[in-house]
């Protein structure tokens, strides 16, 4: 069996990290098994879809280095899911209902007083045609239900009706449906919710497992009904726990909280994104995993916790480092070349600053300050700037190399009687402007004799 999953996102907002996971988890699984990923836009709410924010999910994506096999949008697929409904319909599966919000709320709270589970009790079922033809009149358009099959011939009479399911991620699941509502499919002003249309377009694309966010456990139950009713086998189901905030908040698309491309923006590596999301809420450590082929490698979808997991930002900046400090220069080459560092010198370069670098970019900022000096004006104190006049006064001739830094600083420190920080720290800031870095026994050889001098205060 081929396998194929999809990762359905509304483009009503930009992907934030939680909606990274399951993109990801669905990725890893696909990659495992040599399969088919599809990026599937559910943007059956043309009000609120956009088309930019379908572009910034699929840039979000690419980014992260999940390239989909096929992209499809819920929108152009109107016609399919208007022929579901009238196969329903037509079975006596899809029946029209006329309560208003006010009126389903009054049943549920009498239901609730009487001790009832608060679930629709299908009183639209016994509208005669004459009824309904009234209820138009007066204006009321219908929504449709959904006939649950949680009963065995009188729907009034429901019983239990265990829906269950081997679920990738949590093990075995069950829903009751009789414990649910018949869910609406299709709204008064026609639209769709997304139940339908997900599971028409998972039966006509293949989609053999679905792996989403625990919130959909509870439709799955449903899910797997509505597959049935339309003669198609259900597929497989993943459900992994969800990512909130330190505060324990659930992550909003709308709110734009941790969205990819501001992670992006701030210079995250889209490793240490993927790595985060993907191992947060695991049985596995977090670590700055390297690649998604090793991801893939260690990602196994029932090491996962059923509970919602924290996910901490300040990660992301230790697996960044992480990631930096353990990149070849064949690895960022391109990359540097594009900030301007090439030549010869761009190798050693990398070798001696990639240790201290928070950012990818801070490269170009080291770059500089070896080429044109601090970017920042040192500040020293008047005795200071005496020891480093002297200092300068004392550079060894070249060639330079590694040693030449512990050579030139013997000889300051025998001259000047200082040692230890009083020693290094006016150097380093008359070097580089900054009181912290790459080693100064790197970057000597790097900046030469000529550019150091000039440096002179
Ligand atoms: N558009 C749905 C969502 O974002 C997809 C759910 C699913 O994967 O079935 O919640």
């Amino acid at each position: 069996m081929t396998v194929t999953v999809r990762f359905a996102p509304s483009p009503t907002g930009l992907i934030h990290i939680g909606n990274t996971r399951t993109a990801l988890f669905n990725w890893l699984f696909a990659k495992q098994r040599s399969g088919q990923f599809i990026l599937r836009f559910d943007d059956t709410d043309v009000a609120r879809s956009r088309q930019d924010y379908a572009d910034a999910i699929f840039r979000d994506l690419e980014w992260l280095g999940i390239r989909p096999d096929r992209i499809e949008y819920q929108s152009k697929r109107f016609a399919a899911y208007d022929a579901a409904v009238e196969r329903l319909k037509k079975a006596g599966l899809l029946y029209a209902c006329y309560e208003t919000a006010e009126e389903l709320e009054l049943r549920r709270k009498i239901r609730l007083s009487r001790r009832l589970p608060p679930v629709y009790g299908r009183e639209a079922l016994k509208l005669a045609d004459a009824e309904k033809a009234t209820l138009e009149r007066e204006g009321r358009k219908p929504h449709w239900r959904f006939l649950l099959p949680n009963f065995a011939s009188d729907p009034f009479e429901t019983s239990r009706t265990d829906i269950c399911w081997n679920d990738i991620v949590r093990g075995e699941e069950t829903v009751d449906l009789a414990s649910l509502s018949d869910p609406v499919l299709v709204r008064e002003d026609g639209t769709y919710l997304y139940t339908l249309p997900s599971v028409v377009d998972d039966t006509d694309f293949g989609v053999s497992h679905i792996i989403r966010g625990d919130d959909h456990v509870t439709n799955t139950g449903v899910q797997i009904a509505l597959f049935r009713a339309l003669g198609a086998e259900p597929p497989a189901f993943g459900h992994h726990n969800l990512l909130t905030t330190i505060s324990g908040e659930g992550l909003s698309k709308r709110t734009g909280a941790l969205s990819v491309s501001g992670l992006r923006e701030s210079g995250i590596e889209p490793m240490a994104v993927a790595s985060l999301a993907v191992l947060t809420g695991t049985s596995e450590n977090i670590a700055a995993v390297r690649s998604l082929d090793e991801l893939a490698a260690r990602f196994d979808p029932s090491h996962t916790s059923k509970s919602a997991s924290k996910f901490d930002p300040a990660e992301l900046d230790v697996l960044n480092r992480t990631l930096l400090h353990g990149m070849t220069f064949d690895e960022v080459k391109e990359r540097l070349a594009a900030l301007g560092i090439a030549g010869d010198g761009a190798e050693p370069f990398w070798r001696a600053v990639h240790g201290n670098l928070d950012r990818f970019s801070d490269a170009a900022v080291w770059w500089r300050i070896i080429s044109d000096g601090p970017v920042e004006k040192p500040q020293l104190g008047d005795d200071d700037l005496g020891f480093v006049r002297v200092a300068f006064d004392l550079l060894p001739p070249e060639p330079w190399d590694r040693d030449t830094w512990k050579v030139w600083t013997d000889q300051v420190k025998q001259e000047s009687g200082r040692k230890g920080r009083a020693l290094f720290m006016p150097l380093r800031l008359a070097l580089t402007g900054r009181p912290s870095g790459p080693e100064l026994a790197d970057l000597l050889p790097l900046t030469g004799r000529e550019r150091i001098l000039a440096r002179r205060p």
